[in-house]
């Protein structure tokens, strides 16, 4: 939907496919950070109210801070805080009501496609056959446009699952504005303020390991508790106080870097570019400024002609796989360290983490530094997007 918007904004027509009968807003816990918000506003949607501002701040299991991240006075003026909790369907809602009706055609999916220096043509699952100038896969972690522009490499499984979940119960003792995620020595329990219809809420994670490949057959809600038991008040409250149905487990899981997204006139973004575990609490994020960046990389761009649009998608690509494979990398090592290091090494880890500033430096100083890199390129994008499309439409006006 992103890209949809940003693509419509530079004056071409998208059309988005998307396979499931019905584009409803589903979806749990989500937070977001400052750059995708940014792009959102950019792109016309209502970012008012979207979620509560929230502080960061890295924990272990007995309450002990260990690093706290700082973004930028002038962000934390602009949004409140760092990291904006929210629910995924109220994200869905907004940004799909900022999408003209007509774009969104559901319940066909993407087969397979051929392209040719003309143009690309997609196989839907209807039968029918579609021509376009470009195809964007934003088709998640199983993309099919992935697998036929680069083959199946394999997901990189993280032998760990997550259990998360929800609650709009009031809880009038618990801090409002914070981010607080903990660690014991195997096991991972967080939670957040969120905003959802202008009601004031919690939402709430926990993560161990599970091996890949091994059915869960537990309860969620039980597990989760257990989980959480590990872990200081209000967590196990919070836990405790979540209706099952507003729970969810996942397995995490993300592919390693390309080196390329695009080839001829297709490229991938999101999830199916560089999926990324939930560690990193960016994927949709990452997801969103991909959209945005690709939108305004084809501003001005003739999408007949093969060397333009190969320009634009190598420029638009450069930047965005540097970025995100680092983020996506940096999530899948932390996991490993803190949910997998051999037992005798776990009292020497927390040693570090609780007495040295290795946390702080490593996993909170760096956030603040890519955050506001982030904002910055979207603002020096955005003029430049700006000024081009004012220039083009002085243009047809003297035409
Ligand atoms: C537990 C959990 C917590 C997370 N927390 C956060 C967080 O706090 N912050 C954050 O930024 N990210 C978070 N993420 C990551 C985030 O959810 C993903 O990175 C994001 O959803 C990726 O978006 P996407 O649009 O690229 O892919 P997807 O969300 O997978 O969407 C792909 C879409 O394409 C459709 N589709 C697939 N194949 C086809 C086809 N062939 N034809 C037509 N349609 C097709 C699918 O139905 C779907 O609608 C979390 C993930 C998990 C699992």
């Amino acid at each position: 939907m992103a890209a949809a918007m940003s693509v419509l904004q530079a004056g071409h027509q998208p059309t988005v496919f998307e396979r499931y009968p019905a584009t409803e807003p589903r979806g749990n816990i989500l937070n977001l950070w400052p750059p995708p918000i940014e792009a959102l506003e950019l792109l016309g949607v209502d970012v008012e109210d979207i979620g509560a501002p929230c502080q960061t701040i890295f924990r272990n299991n007995k309450g002990r801070t260990r690093a706290t991240i700082h973004i930028s006075d002038e962000l934390q003026q602009k949004y409140g805080g760092d990291f904006i909790g929210l629910l995924r369907p109220d994200l869905y809602k907004r940004m799909y009501d900022s999408v003209p009706e007509g774009i969104i055609e559901p319940n066909l999916a993407v087969q397979s496609f051929t392209q040719n220096d003309d143009g690309v043509q997609v196989v839907l699952s209807d039968g029918t056959t579609r021509d376009f100038d470009v195809l964007v896969g934003a088709d998640g972690i199983h993309s099919v446009v992935r697998k036929t522009l680069w083959g199946d490499q394999p997901i990189r499984e993280h032998n760990l699952h997550i259990f998360g979940g929800y609650t709009m119960k009031p809880f009038p003792d618990v801090q409002r504005g914070q981010v607080v995620i903990s660690w014991s020595k195997d096991k991972q329990g967080s939670y957040t303020s969120i905003r959802s219809h202008g009601d004031s809420g919690f939402e709430w994670w926990t993560i161990e390991a599970h091996p890949k490949n091994t059915e869960f057959t537990g309860d969620f809600h039980a597990t989760a508790t257990r989980i959480a038991s590990e872990f200081p008040s209000p967590l196990p409250e919070l836990v405790a106080a979540t209706d099952p149905k507003d729970m969810h487990r996942w397995v995490l899981r993300d592919r390693k870097a390309l080196e390329k997204w695009s080839s001829g006139r297709a490229v991938i973004i999101g999830d199916a570019a560089h999926a990324t575990s939930p560690y990193a609490g960016y994927g949709a994020g990452m997801a969103i400024e991909d959209g945005y960046f690709f939108g305004r990389a084809l501003a001005g761009v003739d999408l007949s002609n093969l060397a333009e649009v190969r320009s634009a998608l190598e420029g638009f690509e450069g930047p965005r796989i540097t970025h995100t494979a680092s983020l996506a990398q940096r999530a899948y090592m932390l996991s490993q360290v803190m949910h997998h290091a051999p037992k005798p090494l776990r009292p020497l880890r927390d040693l570090v983490m609780d007495h040295t500033g290795l946390l702080q430096k490593v996993a909170a100083d760096g956030t603040p530094g890519e955050i506001m890199a982030q904002v910055d390129i979207i603002r020096d994008t955005e003029k430049r997007f700006q000024a081009r499309m004012s220039s083009a439409s002085n243009d047809e006006k003297v035409a």
